[in-house]
């Protein structure tokens, strides 16, 4: 699986005082999992290493790429540039981009955004290629180093990182509206963990799906669903999902192993363990009663199990 990410975090000698800004979880941990496609925007723009340091100028509609003492204006040279380096990363099949935080280059939100006229900045920034990258691939999850040090916000990103791919794989070259069905299928259970809202209207677009309308629907339907699995899956709404998968074992599981399935649900809900507990425990009896519906369902093992994404209370 390919991801986008900017260079100076896989420690890449290429920012501009000359150093790097390697990140250990994304280059030790996640890059076991992931094929880097470094992308540093000022040096593949031809600016040298070292260079003058930049700064955005402006406003949020409009701003520009500005070095900070000399004041020379990068912002065609940047545009220019990203626009052909975009068609060349649409070609890499890429499921996301991880970006370098607070760069007037690469920063993807909050970075700093100068007057003008002087003064302090505001922090609606958001970099020169981010920007271009975000506005070119709309559906690509994308996320900076600096939130992936988050939990939360890691587990969701990954788990969006590795649906996306999921996606590529099941529609293949060619979509079907047999794949489409198996997608939506296959991922119901992590769609009501997110949003149980977006479950329903999935659903509606899958079953009023035809030939005729399954381009047009499918590009709506993977939007639609990765922004629904934005929403962060909570501990009330993974519970539920819990005691919706107990449902399938009723009644093939034994009042022993009831109780217990109860108990550790319980423990998960009331923050003593965390998710990878129950969901153990479920994927034993899942295997142990052979329940078909639920071995297809990507809610019980959504990413390798070595990322420990839901080990965390
Ligand atoms: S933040 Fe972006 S532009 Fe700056 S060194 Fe890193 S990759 Fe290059």
């Amino acid at each position: 699986m390919k991801l986008g990410i900017s260079s100076c975090l896989l420690g890449n000698n290429v920012r501009y005082n000359g150093g790097h800004t390697r990140d250990r979880y994304v280059t030790e941990q996640l890059g076991k999992f992931i094929s880097w496609i470094p992308v540093c925007p000022e040096v593949e723009c031809g600016l040298s290493v070292p260079r003058e340091a930049m700064r955005l100028v402006g406003t949020a509609k409009e701003y520009r790429l500005v070095t900070i003492k000399t004041g020379i204006d990068h912002t065609k040279r940047m545009q220019s540039w990203s626009k052909k380096r975009l068609e060349q990363l649409a070609t890499e099949e890429l499921c996301g981009f991880v970006f370098k935080s607070k760069s007037p280059s690469s920063g993807m939100r909050g970075v700093k955004l100068y007057s003008p006229k002087g003064g302090q900045p505001s922090h609606n920034g958001i970099g020169m290629f981010a920007k271009a990258f975000m506005d070119r691939f709309p559906e690509l999850p994308v996320e900076d180093e600096g939130r992936l040090h988050d939990a939360k916000i890691r587990e969701n990103f990954i788990e969006r990182v590795f649906c996306f791919s999921r996606w590529k794989q099941y529609t293949g070259k060619k979509i079907s509206i047999q794949s489409l069905i198996q997608f939506h299928t296959d991922h119901k259970l992590m769609i009501m963990a997110h949003n149980p809202k977006a479950l329903k209207e999935l659903g509606a677009l899958v079953a009023s799906t035809t030939r005729q309308t399954l381009n047009r629907n499918s590009t709506i339907y993977i939007i639609t669903f990765l922004e629904a699995m934005k929403l962060v899956a909570t501990v009330k709404k993974n519970t539920n999902v819990l005691q919706h998968i107990m449902g399938y074992f009723k009644k093939l599981i034994t009042k022993d192993e009831k109780r217990e399935l109860v108990e550790v649900i319980e423990n998960y809900h009331s923050g003593y363990v965390p998710l990878v507990v129950p969901l153990v425990l479920l994927q034993h009896y899942v295997r142990k009663y052979n329940v078909e519906y639920l071995k297809q369902q990507h809610y019980l093992h959504p990413h390798p199990k070595e990322l420990m994404l839901r080990n965390h209370v």
